[in-house]
C-alpha cells in the first residue's frame, strides 16, 4: 500500500490551506487593480487589503494604523531593526538581542554593527531560554532597542516576551519580536506584552510565500527602508500583493479561530515523539525544553554519534520530511548557532534532528517515524568511525 507523504517540517513552510488559496484568486485576474488608482475596480482591492489589516490588527490587539504588508518574515525583521535604529540613533547606538534569533535577525544586527552601532548578544540556558538577568545587566543609558524572539524556530523554545516586556517598562527603549514561529499557536496582545514592534510571516501559517506583516506601534520612531509610493502608510513603498495580503489575512484568522484544536492535536502528537523517540533510541536527547514550555509542533532531537544529514536522507527514503538544525544552516557543515548557545557540545550538535508537526498530520506519520527511526540511526551508527571508537 502506497504510504502517504509525512511532511514533518512545517517550521520551515507550511502547504496553502485550500480555503486560503480559494480567497487568494479572485485578486489575480478578476479583482486586479491598483489598489492606490481612482475607479471602482481598485476599490476593490482596496477594500481587501483594508478588510486584511483589520482582521490581522485585531488578532494581536493592535490598531490597523499599526499593520505594515511587507514580503516576507526577514524583511519584517530587516524593516523593524533597520527603521528602528536609524530613526533613534540620536539617542543611542546600542542594541540588545539574543544568540538563538533567526538569521535575518543575527546578519541584519552584524550589518548595523559596520554602520556603527553596537550590539549584545544575550546567552540562554540550556533549554534555549533567554538570561534576564544577563538581559538586565546589559540595559546601558544608550540602549535604544531590545529584539527577542517569541519563539525559537530550532527548538521550539517559547521566550520571556512579557516579562522582557515588563522590565522595559517606563524607559525609552523600543522591544521588538521576531513571531514568525509563534504566529498561530501563541496567544498574541502586543499591549499586554509590552512589545513596539512584530514580525510575521504567512508561509508559517498555510498562507502563501512572499508575504509578512511588521506591526509598529503608534508613536514609535520609524524610518521606512524601501522608499517609492506612499503606500502602507508611508512606511513601505510598493504596489501591495494584495492576493498575498489577502492569503496571510484569512490563513491567519483561520488559526486563531482554530487554534486550541490545533494545539490539542499538536501537542499530542509532538509529546508521543519526545517520549517515544528517546526511549526507544539510546544515545539521544530531546533539546529544548521538556517541560512544556516549547512550541505545541515541535520535536527536536540529538542523536550521538550520528550526522543530522544523513538522517534526513533515510527518513526521506520512507516519506517523512524533516529538518536539522535550521534550514538555512543545512547544506553548510557548521553546527547550529543555536544548539551552540544552548552548550551543546558540538560533536552531538552535528546529530541534530527537528520533526516540526502540522495540521494535517497523523497518529500513523507518528508511527511511521517511531518505527523507522530506531533502525536508521543503529544503520548509520554501525557505520560511523565514531560509533567503533565507544
Ligand atoms: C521563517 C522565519 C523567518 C523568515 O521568514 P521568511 O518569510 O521565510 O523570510 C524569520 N524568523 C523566524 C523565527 C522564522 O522561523
Amino acid at each position: 500500500m502506497e504510504q502517504d507523504f509525512a511532511y514533518m517540517d512545517h517550521a520551515a513552510t507550511t502547504a496553502v490551506d485550500p480555503k486560503v488559496l480559494e480567497a487568494m484568486l479572485p485578486y489575480f485576474s478578476e479583482k486586479y487593480g491598483n489598489p492606490s488608482s481612482i475607479y471602482s475596480l481598485a476599490g476593490e482591492s482596496r477594500q481587501a487589503i483594508d478588510d486584511a489589516r483589520k482582521t490581522v490588527a485585531e488578532i494581536i490587539k493592535a490598531d490597523p494604523r499599526e499593520i505594515i504588508f511587507t514580503s516576507c518574515g526577514s524583511e519584517s525583521d530587516n524593516a523593524a531593526l533597520r527603521g528602528i535604529a536609524y530613526a533613534n540613533q540620536a539617542r543611542g547606538k546600542h542594541i540588545i538581542t539574543t544568540q538563538i534569533e533567526h538569521h535575518a535577525i543575527l546578519h541584519t544586527c552584524q550589518a548595523l554593527e559596520k554602520r556603527g552601532f553596537e550590539v549584545t548578544y544575550l546567552p540562554v540556558n540550556h533549554d534555549g531560554v533567554v538570561d534576564l538577568e544577563a538581559l538586565k545587566k546589559a540595559i546601558r543609558p544608550d540602549t535604544i532597542l531590545i529584539s527577542v524572539m517569541m519563539a525559537n524556530n530550532e527548538v521550539g523554545t517559547v521566550e520571556p516576551i512579557a516579562e522582557i516586556g515588563e522590565i522595559i517598562k517606563g524607559t525609552q527603549i523600543i522591544f521588538h519580536t521576531d513571531a514568525v514561529q509563534a504566529m498561530g499557536s501563541l496567544p498574541i496582545d502586543v499591549n499586554e506584552l509590552g512589545i513596539h514592534a512584530l514580525s510575521m510571516s504567512a508561509h508559517k501559517f498555510y498562507g502563501p510565500k512572499g508575504v509578512g506583516v511588521l506591526y509598529v506601534k503608534r508613536g514609535t520612531r520609524f524610518e521606512p527602508q524601501q522608499t517609492g509610493g506612499g503606500q502602507e502608510n508611508r512606511r513601505r513603498a510598493g504596489t501591495e500583493n494584495v492576493p498575498g495580503i489577502v492569503g496571510l489575512a484569512t490563513a491567519l484568522k483561520m488559526a486563531y479561530d482554530n487554534r486550541k484544536e490545533r494545539n490539542a492535536h499538536l501537542i499530542h502528537l509532538r509529546d508521543r515523539l519526545l517520549k517515544e523517540i528517546p526511549a526507544k533510541i539510546e544515545l539521544c536527547h530531546v533539546s529544548g525544553p521538556v517541560d512544556g514550555n516549547r512550541l505545541p509542533n515541535n520535536a527536536s532531537f540529538v542523536f550521538e554519534q550520528v550526522e543530522g544529514e544523513s538522517i534526513l536522507l533515510h527518513l526521506d527514503m520512507y516519506g517523512i520530511a524533516a529538518s536539522s538544525g535550521s534550514a538555512c544552516t543545512s547544506g553548510s557543515l557548521e553546527p547550529s548557532h543555536v544548539l551552540k548557545a544552548m552548550s551543546i557540545p558540538i560533536e552531538i550538535a552535528h546529530g541534530s534532528l527537528r520533526l516540526s508537526l502540522g495540521k494535517d498530520n497523523t497518529e500513523e506519520h507518528v508511527d511511521r517515524v517511531l518505527e523507522v527511526l530506531p533502525n536508521i540511526i543503529n544503520t548509520l551508527r554501525a557505520m560511523s568511525p565514531l560509533a567503533n571508537s565507544h
